[in-house]
């Protein structure tokens, strides 16, 4: 078993993913670079956590499909010895983003597997081997964080599976973080809002011009490091008698206003 905290990061190729894994790396982690369809990417950016002295490796899996998931954990354990932090990342938007009177079954189908049904299967089992090297006193407790979305409660017409999906995850971190308190690991949600990425590069002229509109209170983009100091801040002994919070890194536009 290594002696550094070991996080397992879905879908850490690329955009929010990839910077969460190098903010863990940067904060002492060894990091599982978990990706799909992109493993050069995955290398990439376990070859910039090594070049900093850090300890990473990259790791295949499709996060909606049980076999993956699977051995996603136990290759993790094997490699490390020990699984400290999940962050649930990987995520895919609606497909075509159809007009709900258009949305298809396949879309539904698609991202419901790999936005809830792949994270809270992946929590359940992370979770397990986590209270395993607890009770072992191997690791003093653990840390599950969900990246959500302001969809998740900002209704947008042409993504109706992906805010369906992103609103289940609220719960599924309560009931995660309810369950397994008494287990010493903690369970948060973070909700990004506009972050720059490649899932929005489609829409980028959307959303520079309601930004400039005050789309937030704060006016610009956010980053994917904008999202990895929050999660970077979850691991720290900065939060001991907190669980089950949803942690907004949207620039305020979780407000209403008037
Ligand atoms: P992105 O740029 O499209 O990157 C998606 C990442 O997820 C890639 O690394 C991809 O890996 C991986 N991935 C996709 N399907 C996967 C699967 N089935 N199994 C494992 N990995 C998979 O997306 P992003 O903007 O960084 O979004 C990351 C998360 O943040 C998602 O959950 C998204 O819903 C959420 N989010 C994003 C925004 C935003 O504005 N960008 C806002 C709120 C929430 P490969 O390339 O290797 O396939």
């Amino acid at each position: 078993m290594i002696d550094r905290p070991v996080a397992l990061v879905t879908g850490s190729s690329r955009g929010i993913g990839r910077g969460i894994a190098l903010g863990l790396a940067a904060a002492g982690h060894a990091v599982v670079v978990n990706y799909f369809r992109s493993p050069d990417a995955a290398e990439q950016v376990v070859g910039t956590i090594q070049a900093d002295g850090g300890q990473a490796i990259a790791m295949p899996g499709n996060v909606g499909d049980a076999d993956d998931r699977r051995s996603l954990i136990e290759s993790t354990c094997e490699a490390f010895g020990r699984l400290d932090v999940l962050v649930n990342n990987a995520g895919i938007t609606s497909q075509g983003r159809k007009d709900l009177l258009e949305a298809t079954e396949e879309s539904w189908d698609l991202v419901f597997a790999t936005n809830l049904k792949g994270p809270f299967f992946l929590a359940q089992q992370a979770a397990n081997r986590m209270i395993a090297s607890i009770d072992a006193g191997d690791i003093a407790g653990g840390l599950i964080v969900n990246i959500s979305s302001i969809s998740a409660y900002a209704a947008t017409t042409n993504r109706a599976d992906y805010c369906m999906a992103k609103a289940a995850m609220q719960m599924m971190t309560q009931l995660l973080a309810v369950r397994l308190a008494e287990q010493r690991i903690r369970v948060y949600e973070v909700c990004p809002g506009v972050i720059a990425s490649d899932m929005t590069a489609p829409v980028k002229e959307k959303y520079d011009r309601l930004i400039a509109e005050g789309l937030s209170p704060i006016r610009r983009w956010g980053t994917p490091e904008d999202v990895a100091r929050a999660v970077v801040a979850l691991t720290t002994d900065a939060f001991p008698f907190t669980t089950g919070d949803r942690i907004n890194v949207d620039g305020g536009f979780h407000i209403r206003r008037l």
